[in-house]
């Protein structure tokens, strides 16, 4: 890879090559991949992404650590759609608000941009079968991405996941492992069942690619933008693998000259789950907590890439807002009304985040925010209905329709 310098510890600065079966370091830290600037300065130019056709998250391949003769994972990930939210954007009291709806990736969710990556450094390392243990999401779009490259699969999820997530498992054929116990028990089988067969890692806090793979959506919005950078960008946040990964994208860019400044991030978690912000308001270190929200996606007591994304949030001097349950079904049924967009509750509390901080006098009425919807309310119908209730019921009959408008006061024009 001419666009790689090698690998650093996050933690101790130990540098290693970039091989594709990458882990951790010796001292327990997690890697993050280093590029020679200069020449992806003299290899990119925005033109060049302007002409191009290929409209995935592959279009960057210059800034992603794949090799060049690497073949690339058929399914068609990134390049969502970047809605510019005026209704939403008036109702915050904010001037300009864009929603990215990552939903749209073909397992739906953001969580396809890593598992894309992971299949093509599966590939390079020459694996046969990719592990992950996972909320859900990773799970799923690992399963999808991989059958599409004719990879097998083993996938670790708790057994709270929900039956979207499980489904797709099923009809990717992964072979699915239901942990009775947290996603921290998860994880611990999932690290030593991989230990013990030597499958290829997918799991976002050991494998340092995956960021690599999310940081496209940073790239996106900006390109998306024509490089004009907004004030803020909403994330939701579990492990931090996420947000560390947009804020890579946009260290990237500004590396290579090609955006001025950068943006805040806000961080949102969920209140019954927010290790990082606990610790990005408090200042201590982070430390575990339960699991206790309806978001399951970011249900994660115990984060992965809690150094990356803790970096991540400081160095963009960025805010940590952490949401109720509640609260995070308003902005799903927010975001259904205004803009057509249906997220799952893990997907739109970056929504309801900046709505909270909205609310609470923290954003100037002038600014300019990206939310980005980092799942489909699809995968999880039980909470979409209990936040967005039931429709109307009723048989086959024009009195009994009459009957049910009046009842309910709905208006017939
Ligand atoms: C995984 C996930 C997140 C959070 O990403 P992390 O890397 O775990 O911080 C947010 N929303 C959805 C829908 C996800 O699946």
């Amino acid at each position: 890879m001419r666009n790689v310098l090698h690998a650093k510890c996050v933690t101790c600065g130990k540098i290693y090559d970039a091989a594709p079966g990458l882990t951790n370091c010796t001292c327990g830290g997690i890697l993050d991949i280093i590029y020679d600037y200069d020449y992806i300065k003299s290899h990119l130019s925005k033109a060049d992404l302007a002409g191009r056709q290929e409209h995935t998250m592959w279009r960057y391949r210059e800034m992603l650590p794949v090799e060049d003769c690497t073949e690339l994972p058929p399914l068609r990930v990134g390049w969502s759609p970047l809605y510019q939210a005026g209704r939403l954007a008036s109702q915050l009291g904010i001037r300009q608000l864009y929603i990215k709806d990552d939903g749209i990736n073909p397992t739906a969710s953001l969580k396809d941009r890593a598992s894309a990556m992971a299949v093509a450094k599966a590939r390079e390392a020459g694996a046969k079968v990719i592990a992950c243990s996972s909320t859900g999401n990773a799970a799923s779009s690992l399963a999808g991405n991989a059958a599409a490259a004719g990879l097998k699969t083993y996938i670790f999820v708790p057994s709270r996941a929900p039956k979207g997530k499980v489904a797709q498992l099923m009809a990717f054929g992964a072979t699915v492992i239901s942990v009775q116990g947290s996603y921290e028990d998860t994880f611990a089988l999932s690290k030593a069942a991989i230990d013990r067969w030597g499958w290829y890692n997918r799991n976002a806090a050991i494998n340092p690619y995956l960021s690599e793979g999310k940081k496209t959506v940073g790239l996106e919005i900006m390109e998306q933008l024509q490089w004009v950078v907004p004030d803020y960008i909403a994330i939701s946040v579990g492990d931090g693998c996420t947000i560390a990964g947009l804020w890579k994208g946009l260290k990237d860019l500004y590396a290579i000259g090609f955006i001025d400044r950068l943006p805040r991030l806000i961080s949102a978690q969920a209140e019954g789950c927010c290790p990082l912000n606990r610790a990005i308001k408090t200042g201590e270190d982070w430390r575990p907590m339960a699991e206790n929200t309806l978001a399951d996606s970011i249900a994660v007591g115990v984060p992965r890439n809690a150094d990356k994304a803790l970096l991540a949030i400081r160095e963009s001097n960025g805010l940590a807002v952490n949401v109720s349950d509640q609260e995070i079904m308003d902005a799903q049924k927010l975001l259904g009304r205004t803009c057509g967009v249906f997220g799952e509750p893990a997907g739109v509390a970056g929504t309801a985040g900046l709505k909270k901080l909205c609310e609470q006098g923290k954003i100037p009425a002038n600014a300019t925010a990206v939310s980005v919807v980092t799942g489909n309310g699809l995968k999880d119908v039980a909470n979409a209905i209990a936040s967005c209730g039931e429709p109307v019921s009723i048989p086959s009959d024009m009195d009994q329709l009459l009957k049910a408008f009046a009842e309910r006061g709905i208006p017939l024009e």
